[in-house]
């Protein structure tokens, strides 16, 4: 595979960056090498314009797929406000659909050039009332428009590679520590976990991204959450507080951009934890990542984030810190 840098790219970013102090060199250039890896992508849903279907057709364009009933259902659905939000992003459309379950069910519909396609996460495997539903909300043009973020793709290596980068002392550590010693193969799981350090970092981006997206289209972002937490807290065990501070600002800042602070619960009783280890990577890291930090801090100031008492909370027990550090 290869791929070319664009340069005009590289040095917008370095001047966009350069007023967060914060994203290196390293960084900069992954970043745009992920982008040009995902350029495929973006490129499909952004530059053209032919799709197979208008948004008035479209119901018309799918009818055959749907049975007779399910149409019925689906129209019921629709008529009885069971669509709590349904968003557009050039050609793809996000939905959640309340139903009989908990959580409602989220429908993606995406207008190709050479067709239709749509999925729902209930559990019906044939074209479901809640796609009807919301493919009925679309060809009335009832969304609302977003502007979502690039997507970016997780970085990967093989485990060949990685099991070249892994000195044969550890390996041998590894197996005989009570983590391998119960596995007559390897448990990919906890094999990460342990090797962590030879795995590929993600950018900044990749977590503030898909963050970012996941909050405009209002679908899934606890797990992802969740998951970021778990990073952090790896990282943090392993020392490595660059990364981990990566994804705890990734996610204080994808919070904001969205202004969804301070009406999530689910952040808002996340804070106490992000507190705690936003405290610890600020105690056990070097100079120039205390730095880092403490500009992000006064990046928050400034953009009056104190709005946000959690967050003000955060930052106001790292200033004592740092007072009784200096
Ligand atoms: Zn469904």
């Amino acid at each position: 595979m290869s791929f070319e840098i664009n340069t005009k790219k590289v040095l917008n970013k370095i001047e966009l960056e350069n007023n967060t102090n914060y994203i290196n060199q390293e960084q900069l250039v992954n970043n745009v090498l992920d982008e040009n890896l995902n350029s495929d992508f973006n490129n499909s849903s952004n530059t053209e314009n032919i799709y197979y279907c208008e948004e008035e057709d479209l119901l018309n364009e799918v009818q055959d797929n749907f049975s007779y009933q399910i149409k019925e259902r689906g129209k019921d659905y629709y008529y009885s406000g069971n669509i709590v939000s349904c968003s557009k992003n050039n050609n793809k459309y996000y939905a959640k659909v309340s139903g009989t379950s908990d959580k409602p069910y989220i429908v993606k519909v995406e207008i190709k050039k050479d067709g239709v396609e749509y999925d729902c996460t209930c559990p019906y495997d044939f074209p479901c009332k809640h796609e009807y539903a919301v493919l009925m909300a679309i060809t009335n043009k009832e969304y609302l428009n977003i502007e979502l973020k690039p997507e970016l793709k997780e970085k990967k290596d093989t485990l060949q590679n990685i099991l070249k980068k892994i000195p044969a002392e550890e390996i041998k550590k590894y197996l005989l520590s009570s983590k391998g010693v119960n596995y007559v193969c390897f448990e990919m799981k906890s094999f990460e976990d342990y090797f962590k350090k030879y795995y590929p970092n993600q950018t900044y981006e990749y977590y503030y991204n898909n963050l970012f997206n996941a909050l405009v289209v209002d679908v899934n972002y606890e797990n992802m959450i969740d998951s970021y937490i778990n990073k952090i807290r790896q990282y943090v065990s392993n020392q490595e507080f660059l990364e981990s501070f990566k994804i705890l600002k990734s996610i204080i800042n994808a919070y904001n951009d969205t202004n969804k602070l301070n009406f999530d619960d689910y952040i808002i009783n996340q804070f106490p934890n992000l507190g705690m280890l936003l405290r610890i990577i600020y105690r056990k890291c070097d100079f120039s990542l205390r730095k880092d930090i403490k500009n992000w801090t006064l990046e928050l100031e400034s953009k009056n984030y104190y709005n946000n008492l959690y967050l003000e909370d955060i930052v106001i027990m790292m200033n004592l810190e740092k007072e009784s550090m200096e």
